[in-house]
């Protein structure tokens, strides 16, 4: 993994070149005009990395995840992380030179869940790479410089681009409340799934369960933090369950279950292997309707929660997170590519060939 500085990125003269889904499978590199700032809060950005996401690829596949779909061209990405290139005048934390890790969505600041501290879930979100709004995979970028978190001198641009799906886990560990010396069980080992573990190995967790289907991915969680793996058997959510607190010696159950996967035997598994009394998050999306064991979280008095996205602080703990050691993040960084070299990146993250893979902002020399 090359960790080169970034070369001074002239905003006059440089290229804001974007990476465009026309419609399901047609991408182009369009030159857009370059962003300004919108008021004296914002921040213009050089992009320096993205990060490919799931729903990236799901939008270059289908056009559409649930209700969002792509109606007119839209800019794809909003994993990154960029330099400070202009700044407004309000903007007191940040200066022109800064490294940032940017926090893709911007909510209206005024309505109820905006002002109960759960900005998350705005109505009104402005959220990257969700249409109609487009995304990051581009030269530059105008942020609200308090979307913008400042990268200690020990993080580099490509981890900074590892900030938005560890702020995801952040906020998924969050909603379960993980305590040190607790159980975790979490399904699936894709890139949130093994960052979910990093969390809550971080949180103090003891005893970290990995579960999948792909053995390589389970080999990685071992190496990456996960106490234990477990590959998924083509049998019952209870048998899978039973063999899980087995392995792990977890007893009548583990204290927090997190479904990263969003895969529908993988719910199932989650609620029977949690202890009665314990914690259930979903994470993961995957179909809107599935078949549910209502009766094992209702007989367990388990505590069912969602979790969608990131709110309050938890990007800044992404970041700290990151800084102190606690999650390697680089670890799951596959390979660096060109900007030119996006649609192959596509590729390989659809065929499954990389954990997470970075693509040069059209400025960056990779
Ligand atoms: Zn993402
Ligand atoms: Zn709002």
């Amino acid at each position: 993994m090359s960790t080169t500085t970034t070369t001074t990125i002239n905003p006059k003269t440089a290229s804001n070149l974007s990476f465009i889904l026309n419609k399901p499978h047609d991408v182009a590199f369009v030159d857009r005009p370059k962003p300004t700032l919108q008021n004296e809060h914002d921040v213009l950005v050089a992009v320096n990395y993205t990060g490919i996401c799931g729903s990236d690829v799901h939008y270059w596949q289908h056009g559409a995840i649930g209700h969002y779909v792509v109606k007119d061209p839209m800019v794809l990405g909003h994993e990154s992380a960029g330099t400070v290139v202009e700044a407004g005048s309000a903007v007191t934390e940040l200066k022109v030179g800064d490294r940032i890790a940017l926090e893709p969505g911007y909510p209206c600041r005024h309505c109820e869940a905006c002002l109960g501290g759960h900005y998350n879930l705005c109505p009104d979100m402005r959220f990257a790479a969700t249409p109609p709004y487009d995304g990051t995979l581009t030269g530059f970028w105008t942020a609200p410089a308090d979307f913008c978190y400042k990268l200690p001198d020990n993080v580099t641009l490509q981890e900074g681009a590892l900030v938005e799906p560890l702020a995801v886990a952040v906020h998924i560990v969050r909603q379960a409340v993980v305590t040190p010396g607790q159980s975790v069980v979490v399904m699936g080992a894709g890139p949130v799934g093994l960052l979910c573990a990093a969390v809550a190995k971080a949180f103090g967790a003891t005893t970290v369960v990995s579960v999948d289907i792909v053995e390589s991915k389970l080999n990685f969680a071992k190496s990456f933090c996960s106490t234990h793996t477990y590959i998924s058997q083509r049998v019952s959510a209870e048998e899978n369950a039973a063999n899980i607190r087995k392995l792990a010696g977890l007893g009548s159950g583990a204290d927090v279950v997190i479904d990263a996967s969003g895969a529908e035997p993988s719910i199932q598994t989650c609620l029977h292997t949690v202890r009665t009394g314990g914690t259930y998050v979903q994470g993961g999306m995957g179909r809107d309707n599935i078949t549910f064991p209502i009766m094992a979280l209702c007989l367990k008095e388990v505590t069912a929660k969602g979790s969608f996205r990131y709110g309050s602080g938890d990007y800044k703990l992404a970041v700290e997170l990151i800084a102190s050691g606690k999650v390697e993040v680089k670890k799951l960084i596959s390979e660096v590519v060109a900007f030119k070299d996006a649609e192959d990146a596509f590729k390989k993250v659809k065929q499954g060939e990389v954990i997470k893979i970075l693509i040069g902002g059209p400025n960056e020399k990779i």
